[in-house]
């Protein structure tokens, strides 16, 4: 029994709603980014409601904890959905954002314009499971700032996805960016963390990569994730690449130095080559080197050139971008 069981059962049986009051006191704020979820939402609305109610009965959170929609400038019938949802249910918000700005920045959004002392975040689509809302929500009582919801194992993915995901994270890792394997963006973070979180300004944003970053007290909660309950992935590849991009230039200039390191090396050999060559020439008198040692490395430094070119150019378009401090989304209505 954990200490704080422990003193629960105490107090339970001295003052039978001292666990209600301590959970009253806390109010719990959870946001979900939708794209074209319309056939999905309905269902999400439901049973984040029944989650919520449930935690509250139990005296875990506040019973005016907060459900808030984020539609992420949808196309279909989502935010009629929405609208829906919060006309029928207290506590369930909807922010609608001008225009499409992808999942990320709609999770910002939500996450910064919402109250409560603790924020979940979860998709729509019900891949997620809800159980471990409840297990997030008591590591957070036991005093965690953060709690990871991270995938048990990832049999519901296709290889390709297997492979590139956890290629991805070893990549980060070897880049020396902190990032929690598997875990995707169910999270719950107290408001301390959220608050520390305004201070991230960047445009460009990785959640992944900048959660870590602040520190806390945090925990994992593991879960099984399913299939998608109804729609497909609004994350086709190129969204993915996109994103997985964005994690490794925008955390880590170790690219920009293997380059250089690349360089150095190539440059160095050329220089042996060029050396040869010239004795060859001077002191053995035999015949020049000839068309490949001239044009091969011609090309290859012309290629490594290019290449380094290419990824300076990222990092100073990444400068660009938060020197103008755009903002990284425009909320159009709330209900
Ligand atoms: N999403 C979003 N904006 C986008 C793409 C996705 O808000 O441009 C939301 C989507 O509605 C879902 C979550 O982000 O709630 C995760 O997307 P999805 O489930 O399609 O990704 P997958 O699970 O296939 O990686
Ligand atoms: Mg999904």
């Amino acid at each position: 029994m954990s200490l704080r069981t422990a003193v629960q059962t105490l107090f339970e049986s001295t003052h039978p709603s001292a666990l209600d009051t301590a959970g009253q006191g806390k109010k719990l704020a959870i946001v979900v980014p939708c794209y074209n979820e319309q056939e999905v939402l309905p269902t999400t609305i439901r049973r984040l409601i029944e989650v919520r109610d449930k935690l509250a009965l139990e005296g875990l959170i506040r019973a005016d904890s907060s459900i808030t929609f984020v539609d992420d400038g949808s196309r279909d019938q989502t935010w009629r959905l929405i609208e829906d949802g919060a006309r029928a249910h207290a506590g369930v918000h909807g922010i609608k954002l001008s225009r499409n700005r992808g999942h990320q920045n709609a999770l910002i959004a939500g996450l910064l314009h919402v109250d409560g002392d603790m924020v979940i975040s979860v998709d729509a689509d019900l891949q997620d499971d809800l159980g471990a809302i409840r297990q997030m929500v008591l590591k957070y009582h036991d005093g965690c700032d953060i709690v990871y919801g991270v995938r048990s194992h990832r049999a519901s993915d296709t290889f390709f996805k297997r492979f590139t995901a956890e290629s991805f994270y070893r990549l980060l890792d070897l880049l020396g960016v902190d990032v929690v394997f598997n875990h995707a963006d169910y999270r719950l973070m107290s408001r301390a963390a959220i608050e520390a979180l305004k201070a991230y300004r960047e445009v460009n944003l990785y959640l992944r990569g900048i959660i870590p970053q602040l520190g806390f007290r945090t925990d994992v909660v593991t879960y099984e994730r399913a299939e998608r309950f109804a729609g497909e992935s609004k994350y086709p590849l190129t969204k993915m690449l996109a994103l997985a991009w964005n994690g490794l230039t925008s955390f880590s200039p170790s690219p920009l130095r293997w380059i250089t390191g690349i360089g150095i090396v190539v440059s160095l050999f050329s220089f042996g080559i060029g050396g040869w060559a010239l004795t060859a020439t001077l002191v053995f008198h035999t015949a020049i080197p000839g068309w490949a040692s001239t044009v091969i490395p011609m090309y290859f430094l012309g290629g490594i050139q290019l290449l380094s070119l290419g990824i300076i150019g990222e990092y100073v378009s990444k400068i660009y971008l938060e020197t103008k401090a755009r903002p990284r989304f425009i909320i159009e209505k709330t209900v």
